[in-house]
């Protein structure tokens, strides 16, 4: 199963990865987390990265293609694999295409999850996250309810940052649905519902 998700910031994509890959054990590649585990480690790539994350806009496209290039080579991700946050333009999109083709492989289906702007806003702001565990909760978490870690709010979940990635995703990602729908590929999921009724859909959608 090659899945990619897609759908704006704050819409439950790693919340419907986490779940997938927990019943299906296929590889999460989420350049988010590839990245902010680079900005946590200080590394040279983490340090260039940090400056577009904070303000809410993408990292170059030749950065992101290279990590996730190599990321599909690594063992666990030859079982099958979600995208989660990667392909955000059509040059991402295009590079994919390629790098599977030489692989001999390819996308079985993109998951469009649809959620209204305002309720996004909303979901972010409130949102936090487990410093050890990556856990996705919310503002009424005191400590991670899966391993008792330390929630934080992520840099780029204030308001102002959060209507840029809104607006980002309008402008390079959004075009990335008619991408995939012209490939017939495309399924798209109403994600304004409880992440279990979101991810039944998912299922169906997916036929599993
Ligand atoms: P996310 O966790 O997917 O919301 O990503 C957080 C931030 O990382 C984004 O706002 C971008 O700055 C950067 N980022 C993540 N994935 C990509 C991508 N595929 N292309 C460019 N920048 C990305």
């Amino acid at each position: 199963m090659n899945i990619v998700l897609l759908g704006a910031p704050g819409a439950g994509k790693g919340t419907q990865a986490d779940k997938l890959i927990e019943e299906f054990g296929i590889a999460h590649i989420s350049t988010g987390d590839i990245l902010r585990a680079a900005v946590k480690a200080g590394t040279p790539l983490g340090l260039e990265a940090k400056k577009y994350m904070d303000a809410g806009d993408l990292v170059p496209d030749s950065v992101v293609i290279g990590l996730v290039k190599d990321r599909l080579q690594e063992p666990d991700a030859q079982k099958g694999f979600i995208l989660d946050g990667f392909p955000r333009t059509t040059v991402q999109a295009v590079a994919l295409d390629g790098a599977l083709s030489d692989m001999g492989r390819e996308i079985d289906a993109a998951v469009a999850i649809d959620v209204d702007f305002e309720v996004i806003v909303k979901r972010l702001t409130s949102r936090r996250m487990c410093r050890s565990c990556g856990h996705i909760g919310n503002v009424a978490d005191a400590s991670c309810p899966k391993c008792g870690g330390e929630m934080y709010q992520r840099d780029d979940d204030n308001e102002a940052t959060v209507r840029n990635r809104l607006d980002v995703y309008e402008k390079s990602t959004a075009p990335l649905i008619d991408y995939y729908k012209g490939k017939n590929l495309l399924k798209e999921i109403d994600g304004d519902r409880a992440p279990e009724d979101v991810y039944a859909s998912v299922k169906e959608a997916l036929g599993v």
